[in-house]
């Protein structure tokens, strides 16, 4: 049984109570590694680390920190294969995924910003002929960064590459359900000569390890992915404190399909928006408006679609979906599922649980679920489910399904699909979300602002404006 190691100070240690937690595999439902249950006092060692080793990261030149940056990329791209495999015995997900998706996004994420950083720049503001006020950019000092389990790698770069390229020292910490590829994280920024103190991991439940990084005050930035919940919880702790919070929350996504749209692409697109990771993408489109005049259609060809999506072994490269991250999470999904029949909704595919044969025998896994005859402000089409589950409705005027879009506290994405321009720009104004998808979906250019509103969070990610987050502006004003 392999024992997951924090790392703090440069170096692998265990927690310093000796006590662990068990990390299920989701496909086999087998405890396969076990993780640090670690608490406030590894959270103070891994701070104080990161404190010691602030000052010099932080005057390393730019092309220096760089060029470790991109040294961890390199690695990680060299690591593809196991690295794909441990994000799938740990996730759920198909190692086909994995490798295609997570892992190379996660080296995208280092590359990006260890360039990204090279071409930021600052303002300078003159007054004609008696001043001119120049703006510095500081990094902050000891950063946490907070990520969930859905895509474990891939966000959890997200936050620590631009924080490390601003030059900033970080307290991060995984999902507690996930912790297996940040773990090898860990041996590869030691290989790439990260040096000491800049980049600690440490494992743990969000309520010990994570509310440490959250309420101590030498943490003066925290950007945070997960759940609405949490992200309150968080909030009301760091608030006080005037830390800096950066807030990535959960999402209950419209996808609108218009009669008008290139219906080919529009149907394989919405097949991945609705089940692509097992529906477990704060992106997903969960709620399908479909225009009336193809609604039977669409409901036709979706529903034969989904029928032949194949569930099975994440190991097996002809399975569609894997297993959803956890008994918990299954069994959270499968009681939306039953919320929709009392509420009146009809299952037209999936709806239970589906046992793969083999290894995978007792694994979470869920069928694709399709669901109708519900109404848009009904719980199932307002709660986050946050599984392969969808609901499918139809509408008839543009006013009718930008109510309906916009009814749910959550704002994070929306798909349209319509070959009328006039009528995309339109709604792309009209739509509360922070990001709005034409046409296609899931399609990213990391330079762009990434975030939500309303209860899909603070703040965004993304390009300059994570660099932004994770630097203090200081103007300087000089009279001549
Ligand atoms: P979660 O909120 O349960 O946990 C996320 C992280 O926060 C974990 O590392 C957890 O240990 C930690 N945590 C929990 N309680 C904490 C506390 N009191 N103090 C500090 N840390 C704490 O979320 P999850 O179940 O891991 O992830 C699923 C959620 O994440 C969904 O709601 C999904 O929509 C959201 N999500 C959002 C985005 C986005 O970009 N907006 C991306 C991915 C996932």
């Amino acid at each position: 049984m392999e024992y997951i190691q924090n790392y703090i100070n440069g170096a692998l240690v265990a927690p310093q109570s000796g006590n662990y937690i068990n990390n299920y595999e989701p496909a086999t439902g087998k405890v396969y590694s076990l993780i640090p249950d670690s608490d406030a006092n590894d959270v103070k060692v891994a701070i104080r680390a990161a404190e010691i080793a602030f000052p010099s990261w932080s005057r390393l030149p730019i092309g220096d920190r760089s060029k470790i940056i991109a040294k961890i990329a390199q690695l990680i791209e060299e690591q593809l294969e196991p690295l794909a495999q441990a994000e799938s015995t740990d996730n759920g997900k198909p190692v086909w995924l994995a490798k295609m998706v997570d892992i190379p996004r996660a080296a995208a994420n280092f590359n990006f910003y260890a360039t990204a950083i090279q071409h930021y720049s600052a303002d300078a503001n003159a007054m004609s002929n008696t001043a001119i006020n120049y703006t510095l950019r500081d990094a902050i000092g000891v950063v946490g960064c907070i990520s969930p389990w859905n895509l474990p790698l891939y966000l959890f770069s997200w936050k620590i590459a631009p924080a490390l390229a601003a030059g900033n020292c970080v307290v991060a910490k995984p999902s507690e359900i996930t912790p297996m590829t940040a773990y090898l994280l860990s041996k590869i920024c030691i290989e790439a000569g990260l040096p000491a103190g800049v980049l600690n991991i440490v494992h743990g439940y969000g309520h010990t390890a994570g509310n440490e990084i959250v309420s101590n005050p030498a943490v003066k930035a925290i950007s945070f992915t997960g759940g609405t919940q949490t992200g309150k919880t968080i909030a009301k702790i760091a608030a006080p404190m005037f830390k800096k919070l950066s807030l990535e929350l959960g999402g209950k996504n419209p996808n609108i399909i218009f009669a008008d749209c290139d219906y080919d692409k529009m149907l394989a697109t919405t097949m991945r928006s609705s089940f692509a990771n097992q529906g477990q993408i704060c992106l997903c489109g969960s709620r399908i408006f479909v225009e009336r005049p193809i609604y039977e259609k669409f409901k036709k060809d979706f529903v034969a679609k989904t029928k032949a999506l194949l569930v099975g072994d994440p190991n097996d490269a002809t399975s569609k979906m894997g297993a959803v991250v956890s008994k918990a999470h299954q069994e959270k999904v499968l009681s939306y599922v039953e919320l929709a029949q009392q509420e009146g909704g009809t299952v037209l595919a999936g709806g239970q649980a589906v046992q793969v044969a083999g290894r995978c025998k007792a694994g979470y896994f869920i069928a694709p679920t399709i669901i109708e005859g519900l109404a848009y402000d009904c719980r199932t089409n307002q709660e986050e489910i946050f599984g392969p589950v969808v609901t499918i409705m139809p509408f008839d005027t543009e006013a009718e399904v930008l109510q309906y879009a916009n009814s749910v506290e959550y704002g994070l994405a929306a798909t349209l699909w319509t070959s009328n321009v006039s009528r995309a720009t339109r709604m792309a104004q009209q739509i509360h979300s922070g990001i709005v998808w034409v046409n296609c979906w899931l399609l990213r250019d990391l330079r762009t602002p990434f975030g939500g509103i309303k209860s899909s969070g603070v703040g965004r990610e993304g390009g300059f404006h994570a660099l932004d987050f994770f630097t203090e502006p200081k103007n300087v004003c000089i009279e001549y």
